[in-house]
């Protein structure tokens, strides 16, 4: 039994009135619901606690009901997900894996880790998500070299989709395998599907900072029952059906906690509702900053609706009158966090050996974005705040 003082240290310091005018701005923190403790209660007083029994069930469910997919895997981390599709996909040493530049390095992380060779493709300036038509002639080249990839990764990119309609015929065309790491996509749609639709695997983050949370956690969906049949095997140590442990293959311990899927069931039955509201942030930002000089938004593709998860522009120091990292400092200085575009994975040095095809799409956004805080629970006083620190910085 934890004394009184010992719990206290296990518990948050109390968070600060929600009128403090110097209270830290986050990027994109949780965003609680109010029913979390309620399912997680009942959730710990089934006496499940791994990831085994009612709840992880209950949470892949509701999952595949909002998003449409028939087969859900929850899991432990988005990360976690998208290995698990790269191993069903049997990735391995020798096979290439295209991936665009612009994206968080997990999209191809563990392809490389199985062994896989990356190749970088750039983004388009009206969605910053894969290129179709770039992605289309280098596809062509590939099968005419007879060096197709073992698979394509599309990413979803801020809450937008990227063009997967386009991209799977595509990939289907060339019998290419289609994963959509739609981790920052959930909630956002493409051609009037959710995102990940359309790929034969999506994988998805519950991490604090997404659109909604379980404390970590993700998800590997698919229409096909035998591909998360077989991640389901995986994620868990790959055993056979046996009494004693077999294998025939080996595997991870993937699988999400039944704490996590409570409060990740709870978090999902708000999902509308926080598109909505980090669509409203989105709407206000642009209301508030776009007669400035030197600033434009991330458009909006025209084959799909973002959730907006992150608001992020772009910056033209020639008009704006200071670059974005510099705009960053000074928002920072006043507690309010941005983040920079993603930096391309072809930029990286872990990748310095890798191909690109194309590039300064992704160069131009990494050197020009900034991501402006974006929680669903942003308060419009703080929202404000963030505007007059935006404008006053244009006028210095
Ligand atoms: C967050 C994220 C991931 C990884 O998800 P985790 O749950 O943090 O492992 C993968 N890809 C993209 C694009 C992401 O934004």
């Amino acid at each position: 039994m934890l004394s009184a003082a010992q719990t206290a240290r296990l518990l948050p310091p109390p968070p600060l009135p929600a009128r403090d005018l110097s209270a830290p701005i986050l990027l994109s923190p949780p965003h609680l619901t109010g029913r979390e403790i309620a399912v997680l209660e009942a959730s710990l007083a089934s006496g499940w606690l791994a990831p085994a029994g009612p709840a992880p069930r209950a949470f892949e469910a509701a999952f595949a009901e909002a998003t449409g997919f028939a087969h859900v895997l929850a899991v432990a981390s988005g990360t976690a997900a998208l290995t698990l599709a790269f191993r069903v996909l049997d990735i391995g040493p020798g096979d290439e894996v295209w991936v665009p530049s612009f994206t968080f390095i997990a999209s191809v992380a563990p392809a490389v880790q199985m062994g896989a060779r990356p190749r970088f493709l750039d983004v388009c300036p009206e969605s910053w998500t894969l290129d179709p038509a770039l992605l289309a002639a280098e596809l062509w080249q590939a099968a005419r070299q007879s060096r197709l990839p073992k698979a394509v990764v599309a990413v979803d990119i801020y809450g937008q989709c990227a063009a997967l309609r386009a991209i799977a015929s595509l990939c289907a065309g060339y019998g290419v395998a289609l994963i959509s790491d739609s981790a920052e996509g959930l909630g956002a749609s493409q051609s009037g599907l959710p995102a990940g639709r359309g790929a034969q695997l999506a994988a998805f983050s519950f991490n604090g900072n997404k659109i909604i949370t379980a404390g970590g956690g993700g998800a590997l969906a698919s229409d096909d029952p035998g591909l998360i049949a077989h991640a389901r095997t995986l994620a868990d140590q790959a055993r056979s059906p046996a009494p004693h442990y077999e294998h025939t293959s080996t595997g991870y311990s993937f699988g999400m906690s039944s704490l996590m899927a409570a409060v990740g069931f709870a978090q999902l039955a708000k999902l509308g509702e926080r598109v909505a509201q980090r669509r409203a942030i989105f709407a206000r930002y642009q209301e508030g900053l776009e007669d400035l000089p030197g600033i434009s938004f991330m458009p909006e593709a025209p084959w799909g609706r973002a959730s907006r998860w992150l608001s992020a522009m772009l910056i033209d120091p020639a008009g704006f009158g200071m670059d974005a990292d510099g705009l960053r400092r000074v928002l920072a200085a006043e507690g309010i966090e941005t983040r920079p575009a993603f930096k391309p994975l072809h930029m990286q040095p872990v990748f310095r050996d890798a191909r690109c095809i194309g590039g300064s799409v992704a160069e131009a956004l990494f050197a020009r974005g900034l991501c402006l805080p974006s929680g669903s629970g942003l308060e419009q006083d703080a929202q404000h705040r963030v505007i007059r620190a935006i404008r006053a910085a244009a006028r210095g």
